[in-house]
């Protein structure tokens, strides 16, 4: 059995979705299909809410009805006439319910409302993938991702329960597969115990196809990118990029985590867990070998792998009444960071004052801010960027920070992260 996850750019158009019948014939059954939102949607969708959280709810509709008919004419693309008609009808509550969400908007919570509208990017494009592949011979099941991943209430940011998960992972994709061989279900989208949706993080469909994958489990998870596989950095970053054949869990984990695009942050765990190996692949030529990420006990010799993390601030915290930053401090500073659940890219401590560089996210800074100052100065630099390089060598750092300021540089054996502006 293997998981197969498609994102955005896989599926950004009528023809792209065409083109990957050979890449499914390609899979095999039992197959399990997890599907982003197509192209831009989920940006399109996030302009919506925002237009509806800040009251401009005649904005949000109209920025709505131009996704609607988007989808209306993708699906009229792919589907036979009395195919479309159903599809239609279908497509029609799911706007509906969006609709709901954003006369929601002034009631709920921010992070709820985006999560109820957001997550119906990925119902849409799938019902769509799965109505055209039933047409074109690939009987399939499409499966509500929302009956399978259960998380918590923390609304855009949610812990997945592992066990119920699983359960439900069990129960319902087990004998699909049995009935029709595959299955279409959304990434990046589940649900909380009172059945309200929540959105695991942009980027979030890499993660649930890990889980689907650990939870069944299935052989081997592929994702299918529009690059030749994992790259040792960002090519619209950075010139000379070159293509990486095999890399460890390990590896990929730290890239993530400091910021490099190419696969969710949470995705590496439920797969190193659960020894599967990871490939990437692209859509756009099936024969090009990509990358695989897997455990190995070879020692690759690797090339820079670079990442830079853009649009983060650096704060420096000073305790007012000069008292150390020792265990006693940092303990109160790690509870305050995680009370306002801002995430620490890089930290570095000195007697009396702690420097962080943490993701620029305007609404929990300046909470972060107020929480910190009622004990510490705060001062901030604003619009810097983390550059992380594993496997540096000195004339890499060189060459890559040649003419910045570098305001902070942290080096391990491995490792060198700078802050630069
Ligand atoms: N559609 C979501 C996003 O664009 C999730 C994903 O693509 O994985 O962030
Ligand atoms: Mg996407």
């Amino acid at each position: 059995m293997q998981v197969y996850k498609f994102g955005g750019a896989s599926i950004a158009t009528p023809e792209r979705m065409q083109a990957l019948l050979p890449i499914i014939a390609y899979g095999g059954k039992p197959l399990v299909v997890v599907v982003s939102a197509y192209g831009k949607t989920t940006n399109a969708l996030e302009a919506v809410v925002k237009e509806a959280l800040e009251g401009r709810r005649e904005a949000a509709l109209e920025k709505l009805a131009a996704l609607e008919t988007a989808h209306n004419d993708y699906a009229k693309a792919l589907l036979s006439p009395a195919g479309y008609d159903a599809m239609k009808q279908r497509l029609n509550e799911y706007y509906t319910e969006m609709h709901w969400a954003i006369d929601d908007a002034g009631i709920q919570h921010h992070d709820y409302v985006y999560d109820q509208i957001v997550c119906i990017g990925e119902i849409l494009s799938t019902s769509i993938f799965s109505a055209y592949l039933n047409e074109q011979g690939y009987t399939n099941r499409w499966i509500d991702a929302r009956d399978l991943i259960r998380t918590d209430d923390t609304y855009r940011d949610p812990l997945v329960d592992l066990d119920f998960s699983r359960n439900q992972i069990q129960k319902h994709v087990l004998p699909a597969l049995k009935e029709t061989g595959i299955v279409i279900t959304q990434g990046f989208i589940g649900s909380t115990a009172d059945n309200n949706s929540t959105t695991l993080g942009r980027e979030g469909s890499d993660y649930t196809a890990a889980l689907l994958a650990a939870m069944l489990p299935a052989q081997s998870v592929s994702i299918w990118k529009d690059v030749e596989g994992l790259l040792n950095a960002d090519p619209k970053l950075f010139p000379n990029t070159v293509r990486i054949e095999e890399i460890t869990y390990h590896e990929v984990i730290e890239m993530a985590y400091y910021g490099a695009q190419v696969i969710h942050p949470k995705t590496i765990k439920p797969l190193q867990n659960a020894n599967i190996p990871l490939y990437v692949k692209c859509f756009l030529d099936t024969k090009l070998k990509g990358t695989v990420i897997q455990n190995t006990t070879d020692a690759f010799v690797y090339p820079p792998l670079i990442v830079l993390k853009k649009d983060q601030i650096l704060l420096q915290v000073t305790s007012r009444d000069f008292s150390f930053i020792t265990e006693e401090n940092l303990r109160n500073l790690y509870d305050i960071f995680h009370a306002q659940h801002v995430k620490i890219n890089l930290i570095q401590n000195a007697a009396i004052s702690l420097v962080v560089c943490v993701d620029n996210r305007e609404d929990k800074i300046r909470l972060l801010v107020e929480a910190l100052e009622k004990d510490y100065k705060v001062l901030k630099n604003d619009d810097v960027q983390l550059l992380t390089i594993r496997h540096y060598t000195p004339s890499i750092l060189e060459e890559l920070t040649k003419g910045r300021v570098l305001l902070l540089e942290q080096k391990t054996r491995n490792t060198v992260q700078v802050v630069v502006k």
